[in-house]
């Protein structure tokens, strides 16, 4: 199966996929507002139309329960569209600027130009959200594109492929399926931008092939995401948000799920109790049988899960938890307390139901902490203290931070979404998108009078006394 797939997209196919997108782009078609509206409402139409099948690919792929596959997929999706229906319009329209009193007369705008043919290589453990997100940015702003979703998610892969292939205008918007094999030959080819999401690891292979052509890159990474928890908070409500965060969103498997937590010995004790009863109320006693927990996506990441769960550095430290069924690739929630910083848990993205704390003694060692580390996609922290929370926002660079709460960020469209350092470069959601998408042409106009002498030679003396 996979030699034939390979078959079917060699290197000379990935050239002609993209030689007929330009060409189509050529055509001027995709800079109409209407063209752009109606593939908008087309690729919403597709996923209305197909909810139920978008959650069974999800169920099948990740056990996915129906109601995240929903609320983060369904509905931030939907969400993007309905933004962008309502403002496109307006983001099209050239900027009027003020011009320099050395070019007067004269006017100014900035255009928004679409950057031409783009790939889009989206990562499995939000296999429709990440790949119709920047899919539907790249249309508004008005290129034509290429979406690689990941084959790690192979059902929501195909389901991906089908759908593009029956409601969008398929002269300007395809689907290119296929894993390191088909991603690396579409790598070869000359794009306009490459928006991709996945580990730093493939980030690094992705830039190396853009700079051949010099073409812009958006990376959207991940990161060790810290949660701060000051003491003198209510724990019933900090710990349902950070299960909400972290075990509600895929069971740990998202980019911006709390990685590790951070308190002071006083508080752990209280947080971890707060933590068991909050997750008993909503895994129940025998969380490996619970619906409403995703899976483990591969047996490769369950294998490196258990790799950091048996370090000899951490035995002894569960104190919820570590339960786990390899034949079905479960791992129930897991709280581990006092891990050593140099565990390999603290030593790389956990990406997993594992949630480690370290303890401090005052709650302000805790920026600090996080800046010797690289800098995460999200930050959070749980405080009253008006002092605390201004010293985290100015001190803890992010790609960003939420104060008394968990992952709620990235449902606010007004607010950019994208890492800064080992986290990303680049950004999207709402108009964020369109911009991602968009090159920004400067345009002057000049008008003929008032031409100044001292532009032209010969340069005199008096001239340069002016
Ligand atoms: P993945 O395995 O699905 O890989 C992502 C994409 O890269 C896939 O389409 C895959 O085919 C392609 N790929 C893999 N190896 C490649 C190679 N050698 N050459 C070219 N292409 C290759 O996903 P993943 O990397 O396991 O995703 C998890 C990571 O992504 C985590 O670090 C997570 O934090 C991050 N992530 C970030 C965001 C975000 O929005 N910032 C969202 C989701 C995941």
């Amino acid at each position: 199966m996979e030699a034939q797939k390979q078959k079917m997209f060699d290197e000379e196919t990935a050239s002609s996929v993209v030689k007929e997108l330009r060409d189509s782009f050529g055509s001027g078609k995709t800079r109409s507002y209407e063209w752009r509206v109606s593939q908008v409402k087309a690729l919403l139409k597709a996923v209305v139309e197909n909810e139920q099948e978008i959650v069974d690919a999800l169920r099948s792929d990740l056990a996915k329960p129906p109601l995240e596959t929903v609320v983060y997929e369904i509905g931030m999706f939907k969400n993007s569209c309905e933004v962008i229906l309502k403002e496109l319009k307006q983001w099209m329209k050239p900027e009027k600027v003020k011009t320099s009193i050395r070019t007067f007369p004269s006017s100014a705008e900035i255009v928004p130009e679409p950057l031409g043919v783009v790939l889009v290589i989206s990562a499995w453990n939000y296999p429709i959200l990440l790949s119709l997100d920047p899919v539907v940015g790249a249309i508004a702003a008005g290129n034509a594109v290429v979406l690689k979703p990941s084959e790690i998610a192979p059902a929501s892969s195909s389901l991906l492929a089908k759908l593009i292939g029956k409601y969008m205008d398929n002269s300007f918007i395809r689907v290119v399926e296929g894993g390191v094999d088909e991603t690396t030959m579409l790598l070869q080819q000359k794009w306009d931008k490459i928006f991709y999401t996945g580990n730093g690891k493939v980030g690094r292979i992705v830039m190396t092939a853009a700079a051949r052509h010099l073409t812009p890159v958006v990376l959207e990474l991940g990161g060790k995401s810290p949660v701060v928890v000051d003491s003198n908070m209510d724990l019933q409500v900090v710990a349902k948000r950070i299960i909400s965060g972290k075990w509600g969103l895929n069971n740990g498997q998202a980019c911006i799920s709390p990685d590790y937590v951070i308190t002071t010995k006083d508080c752990a004790p209280k947080l971890v109790d707060a933590l068991k009863t909050e997750l008993v109320k909503c895994y129940g006693k025998n969380p490996l049988e619970s619906e409403d927990l995703s899976r483990i996506v591969s047996s490769n990441h369950f294998a490196r899960l258990s790799k950091l769960l048996n370090d000899d550095k951490v035995s002894g430290k569960i104190v919820y938890g570590g339960e786990s069924d390899e034949k079905k690739l479960r791992i129930a929630p897991t709280v581990l307390l006092d891990v050593p910083r140099d565990s390999l848990i603290m030593g790389e993205e956990i990406f997993g139901p594992l949630l480690p704390i370290i303890t401090v003694n005052e709650v302000e060692e805790s920026i600090d902490l996080i800046n010797s580390g690289t800098k995460p996609l999200a930050a959070y922290i749980f405080t009253a203290d008006k002092k605390l929370k201004e010293q985290f926002v100015m001190n803890v660079p992010a790609g960003g931070l939420l104060v008394n709460d968990t992952v709620l960020h990235l449902v606010v469209d007004t607010l950019p979404f994208g890492g800064v350092g080992e986290s990303g470069m680049g950004a999207y959601h709402g108009k964020f998108s369109f911009d991602a998408f968009t090159h920004k042409k400067a345009v002057l106009y000049r008008g003929f009078a008032g031409d100044s002498s001292l532009r032209y030679p010969p340069y005199t003396d008096t001239k340069l006394r002016l």
